[in-house]
């Protein structure tokens, strides 16, 4: 008799909930979680017998799959460099069962079609979620609000423009008010463009022994502090997006113990890199925000340890080979980072398996307003987006490994930590093995 595939069984791993981990056996079936319970495997029918297929976890720790708050998957208009099918192939890789799909895309998600598309181009790929977010003004250009009450009835929950921060502090405080009105959240990012105009990488001692442009710290401090004035102001709910020096870290901890209603997100690679990188002139390690000092790598390590950082988020962001094979000063910024997340936030952070669950799934399934299907604790009743993974085992990525459209990985000399053995979405097993199905 052939197996049952529509009823899975995962068998041997460490299950981590909110509550703590257990060793538990895990029955899925309708794209729901049945059973969390010890030794399932020896008590329901064999795979051969017609029991449920058996995915292993032996050794390995399943959790619900990871939320990324901030995915570019440039299409529509910029599908040379990557693809809504593609990147959601390197999110499934990379263990995530939803991706925030980030609105600078040509025509920018600034309206309900757009949007619509965005999300049903996820639906077509069938791998993971895409949650589309909407942008903050028409166009991105910073001048007008972008029509929030019909992009919320189509479900959007995150607006930003981000790519770039909105300058305009009328602006701002508007899209707050309407946000506070509607219950979404605004995400910015920080960057007063005024102080970051031509620039390549962190200003600092390492930019003045290049000769490079410097992207001051100071950039994204001031546009954090005035849009916390605003929040206080308000009352709205804000999101900031790939925080990247010391001293944002202490803004955003004065925020929270002010009880703000603010969240705040790293990137894997500020974790992990400084501004050093920039002395090979690679054109990889171009990264908007740049990549900063190992002092505020630190701060951002213990900010995140802490949970004044809610959220690890990739800031995926792919481009095609003759976009990043210009001159540093012409190359577009951006990494990849959606099958390597998880290799990096084990292998840098510093934070312990849980804390790593929460700040990869369950808190940023919540900043996007996913958490009803996503980002739960894995118990009867759930719906069935889960992931098993490796916290052991050391690699380095290679270009032929990767699943993107583009190749503009900063890891091909970096040691990385664990691996994504499966990924299940809505029921469906999507990767086994650490290979799409
Ligand atoms: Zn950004």
């Amino acid at each position: 008799m052939a197996s049952d595939n529509t009823t899975v069984l995962i068998t041997g791993g460490t299950v981590v909930n909110r509550s703590g981990e257990t060793r538990a056996d895990v029955l899925l079936s309708g794209g729901i979680i049945q059973r969390v319970e010890p030794n399932l495997d020896a008590t329901l029918p064999a795979e051969s017998s017609g029991g449920p297929r058996r995915l292993a976890a032996e050794g390995c720790v399943v959790s619900s799959s990871f939320v990324d708050l901030h995915t570019h998957m440039r299409e529509p208009g910029r599908e040379e460099s990557e693809t809504i099918a593609t990147a959601s192939r390197a999110a499934a890789l990379g263990g995530y069962g939803a991706c925030v799909a980030m609105p600078n895309t040509d025509p920018a998600q600034d309206n309900v079609a757009v949007v619509e598309f965005v999300r049903l181009q996820g639906e077509r790929a069938g791998l993971i979620t895409v949650s589309p977010a909407g942008c903050i003004t028409i166009g991105r250009n910073g001048t007008q609000l972008a029509p929030f009450h019909s992009m919320v009835a189509a479900g959007v929950r995150l607006f930003t423009d981000d790519g770039s921060g909105v300058q305009d502090p009328l602006i701002m405080r508007r899209a707050l008010e309407y946000a506070r009105q509607l219950g979404i959240t605004i995400a910015q990012h920080c960057e007063v463009a005024r102080l970051t105009d031509g620039a390549v990488m962190h200003e600092g001692c390492c930019s003045s022994r290049l000769g490079l442009p410097g992207w001051p710290a100071i950039a994204e401090v001031l546009m954090l502090q005035r849009d916390i004035e605003l929040v206080r102001e308000t009352g709205a709910s804000m999101h900031f997006l790939h925080l990247s020096t010391a001293r944002s870290v202490e803004i955003v901890r004065q925020a929270k113990n002010d009880g703000l209603p603010v969240t705040a997100e790293v990137t894997p690679h500020h974790l992990s890199l400084t501004d050093e990188k920039l002395t090979s002139f690679s054109t990889l390690f171009k990264v908007n925000p740049p990549l900063r000092t190992m002092q505020d790598v630190e701060a951002l390590r213990a900010g995140l340890a802490d949970g004044t950082i809610d959220a690890i988020a990739t800031d995926h962001a792919p481009h095609a080979a003759h976009l990043k094979d210009q001159d540093l000063s012409l190359a577009p910024p951006g990494m990849l980072g959606l099958q390597t997340a998880l290799g990096v936030a084990l292998g840098y952070s510093g934070c312990t398996t849980k804390r790593i669950v929460e700040a990869m799934s369950w808190a940023p399934a919540k900043i996007a307003g996913l958490d009803a299907t996503h980002g739960s604790d894995l118990v009867a009743g759930a719906a069935a987006n889960l992931v098993v993974f490796s916290t052991e085992g050391v690699w380095r990525q290679t270009p032929e490994s990767i699943v993107s459209k583009s190749r503009n990985s900063p890891y091909f000399d970096s040691d990385l930590v664990g691996s994504v053995h499966h990924v299940v979405h809505r029921g469906d097993v999507v990767v086994v093995g650490g290979a799409l199905q």
